[in-house]
């Protein structure tokens, strides 16, 4: 039988290993960071209806520019964001990997601040960019000295932050993004998929844009919006930065149906958020109830959690399936990660947990 050992692989691919989020089943599934609650029927009966005015003229390529989609997206963010400022892909996965086809690349390089987002180094090797790791503070943080002391040192093409970080729920100072990008003469891409379950009050990277344009900021409709099965991700930057996409992206990469989608569900925007402060209240629940257990939570201003205190995490992330609540072991000694559920799942995991700690 032919292994991948066997084929012509491009070198730098030989011996990697895929993006390799457990998809097993289980009956609690908090394990990707998704918005478990399904989307409210009044909308999706209009999405449905919108896909069916689509599909009447699915023998056309859609509008490449998807023009509609992008003016919906400028008005979701405000901050008098034009559809000239946004751009949107298959998942913010796509657009991330269209900035590092456009400003990677071989012979480049990009700063990142690990633990964090495992498919920054995957989206740098498809691409040949070469990855830096950085180190964090103390306690996850990044303060803005040791972002500029790291950028002075390794001078990198791309610097990525992720805001609040993804897997360990941790916040990022406004005032770190600002630091990194006066040190840097490269793009910034701050990666704010979790904005939406920030503290109402708290600055999104967004306010820095005007007057910066090497600064990229990346959304997604997958985890506030519960979209993450359309697959539809976004950024807000400067036009230019706009213009160096469209000589990377493929053409037509938006389909006709995933426009009609996105732009349905923007029509519904209070509804599809209704369900974000019942998201940080159970997220909020964990973090209480978890030094109870026995365990010692991260603060967080995403819609999980990550956990220390595992003894052995391995064993925990197993019993859990036992109880069929899969959550996730995101390769940090002594650690887990739980996406917070309704409520009712919510329940269950923290009553499974309570039977396997005790
Ligand atoms: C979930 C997540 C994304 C979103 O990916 P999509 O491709 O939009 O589904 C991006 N960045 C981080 C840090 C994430 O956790």
């Amino acid at each position: 039988m032919t292994s991948l050992d066997d084929l012509p692989i491009r070198d730098d691919l030989r011996g990697q290993s895929p993006y390799g989020a457990p998809q097993k089943p289980a009956r609690i599934a908090l394990n990707v960071n998704e918005n478990t609650h399904p989307i409210p029927e009044e909308v999706a009966r209009d999405i449905v209806e919108s896909l069916a005015g689509a599909i009447l003229t699915i023998n056309r390529y859609p509008d490449r520019e998807f023009t509609h989609l992008r003016e919906g997206l400028a008005d979701y963010l405000g901050h008098d964001l034009t559809r000239e400022n946004l751009w949107a892909a298959n998942g913010s996965n796509e657009v991330l990997q269209q900035l590092f086809q456009a400003f990677g690349g071989p012979g480049r390089s990009v700063l990142i601040f690990p633990p964090t987002y495992s498919m920054y180094p995957i989206l740098a090797s498809g691409t040949g960019t070469r990855v830096i790791r950085a180190e964090r503070d103390a306690d996850y943080g990044i303060s803005p000295e040791t972002v500029t002391r790291w950028i002075e040192q390794e001078k990198p093409d791309l610097v990525i932050l992720c805001a609040p970080n993804n897997p360990t729920g941790t916040p990022l100072p406004i005032g770190t993004i600002e630091a990194a990008y006066a040190a840097t003469t490269g793009m910034l891409i701050v990666d704010e998929a979790y904005a939406e379950f920030m503290p109402d009050d708290a600055p999104s990277a967004i306010t820095l844009l005007e007057g910066r344009e090497r600064l990229v900021v990346s959304r997604t409709m997958s985890k506030a919006f519960a979209f993450a099965g359309a697959r539809v991700g976004y950024l807000a930057a400067d036009p230019a930065v706009v213009d160096a996409l469209r000589l990377v992206r493929l053409p037509y990469h938006l389909s006709a149906l995933t426009q009609a989608a996105a732009s349905a569900a923007l029509r519904h925007t209070p509804a599809m958020l209704a369900m974000v402060d019942d998201i940080r209240e159970q997220r909020d629940r964990i973090i209480d109830e978890l030094p109870a257990l026995g365990f010692q939570p991260l603060p967080s201003w995403t819609n999980f959690v990550l956990f220390g205190g595992v003894e052995d995490p391995n064993a925990t992330f197993e019993a859990l399936l036992e109880h069929d609540v899969i959550i996730r072991d995101v390769g940090i000694p002594g650690h887990l990660r739980v996406s917070a559920g309704t409520r009712a799942e919510t329940t269950e995991f923290l009553r499974a947990l309570g039977t396997i700690a005790s």
